[in-house]
């Protein structure tokens, strides 16, 4: 008799998988474009300066000691600031709570098993289709789920009538998980908004831009709930630096949840890692390097804007009938490209071209070097 003898093993994480598979490929022209990270023209993993230079500062000076519960109070105001506006009344009214989280895998998974806790009877409505993880997360916390549409196959783009439809005919008072950088929908039915902020700053190269969505919400009355994640922004991937703020009608309401987010927080991981939340505090709050920061994620988002332009010229380049305006009409990190499951397979045995079977591709993976040979296969593939 065993005692773990009737476990499985996990099938394989879709993301995770295509890195492996690429690794494994001996071929020279092998590319990967599956890759959630950023990457630079020569397809390596980047430390942004600024990040270097409050290492440096923070060198040797560390103290090990634990943080608080709730994370470091100085990134989560610098954090707060960065989300909210430097001068949100919010902020000054003290409405917000708010606490570092384990990236905003950690944000989302903290929010998840809040609203599990005090609305239990509530669902949560995200969109088609979306971070993979995002169904994970809200199904280990026990929120049951419903999907909204957000993208239109044909277009390519957002499916805005139908997405509509789906939040007024959602019941009132139901969560609606929103990608911060990319779309404003819910209002009219008393809906609660949260806000999936991964990539503020990557995707126009100006965090106060990608902000948006945000400011608007927040102007216009809405309480909502935040989770940001500085692996992209700041290039901070392993280190899981996050911030989760649920905003709230008053400062006793805020108190009471922050303390009710650390009692969460107490039993899964205690308190959150140091290292990190030290290098955004600093980095945030020092004007020479918050300048540097801001440069580098324009330069980043920038470089990702020009990939977009090339593979879509290359693309016409090569003889490519098809419409391919969708590449430089979305934003962010990825591409939805349209390809089938059938192309994408066809990519990766014919070109050694790796990617999700949903067609998505990393525009990070994309360089001056791969992208011609990436034009030329798409073409092949969709001939
Ligand atoms: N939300 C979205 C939409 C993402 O794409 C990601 C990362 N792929 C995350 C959240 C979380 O990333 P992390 O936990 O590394 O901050």
């Amino acid at each position: 008799s065993s005692w773990w003898g009737h476990v499985d093993p996990a099938p394989k994480d879709p993301i995770l998988g295509v890195t492996e598979a690429f690794l494994a490929d001996p071929s020279p022209n092998k590319v990967n474009v599956g890759v959630g990270a950023y990457r630079d023209d020569d397809g390596k993993p980047v430390v942004l300066d600024c990040v270097r230079q409050a290492e440096a500062r923070i060198a040797g000076n560390l103290n090990m000691e634990y943080l608080p519960m709730g994370g470091s109070n100085h990134m989560v105001e610098e954090a707060l600031k960065l989300a909210c506006g430097e001068n949100s009344e919010f902020i000054k009214d003290k409405r917000i709570a708010a606490v570092q989280a384990l990236s905003g895998t950690g944000a989302c998974r903290l929010f998840a098993d809040f609203q599990k806790r005090y609305q239990p009877e509530s669902e949560i409505y995200i969109p088609v289709p979306t971070w993979a993880n995002h169904h994970n997360i809200w199904r280990d916390a026990h929120v049951p789920q419903k999907t909204y549409h957000y993208y239109h196959p044909e277009s390519r783009g957002l499916d805005f009538s139908a997405m509509m439809d789906d939040i007024k005919n959602a019941p009132k008072g139901s969560f609606f998980l929103l990608h911060a950088c990319a779309h404003n929908p819910t209002g009219e039915k008393g809906h609660f908004p949260f806000f999936d902020m991964a990539y503020q700053g990557f995707a126009s190269g100006d965090p106060e831009r990608d902000a948006k969505a945000i400011r608007i919400f927040l102007q216009d009355g809405h309480l909502l709930g935040i989770s940001q994640s500085f692996a992209k922004n700041m290039g901070l991937y392993g280190q899981r630096v996050g911030c989760l703020s649920v905003l709230c009608d008053n400062e006793k309401q805020a108190v009471a949840v922050k303390s009710r987010l650390q009692q969460i927080a107490r039993p899964m991981y205690s308190n959150p890692p140091v290292h990190g939340s030290l290098l955004v505090s600093i980095i945030l709050s020092d004007p020479d390097l918050k300048k540097l920061w801001l440069k580098e994620v324009k330069g980043m988002a920038d470089r990702i804007i020009g990939m977009r332009i090339a593979l879509q010229k290359n693309l016409e380049k090569v003889g490519s009938p098809l419409s391919w305006e969708h590449i430089t009409k979305q934003i962010g990190m990825f591409c939805y490209s349209g390809l089938t499951p059938e192309q994408v397979d066809r990519l990766t045995s014919k070109f050694h071209i790796y990617m999700t079977r949903n067609g998505r591709i990393s525009m990070a993976g994309v360089t001056t070097k791969n992208v011609e040979y990436l034009a030329n296969a798409i073409h092949e593939v969709t001939k």
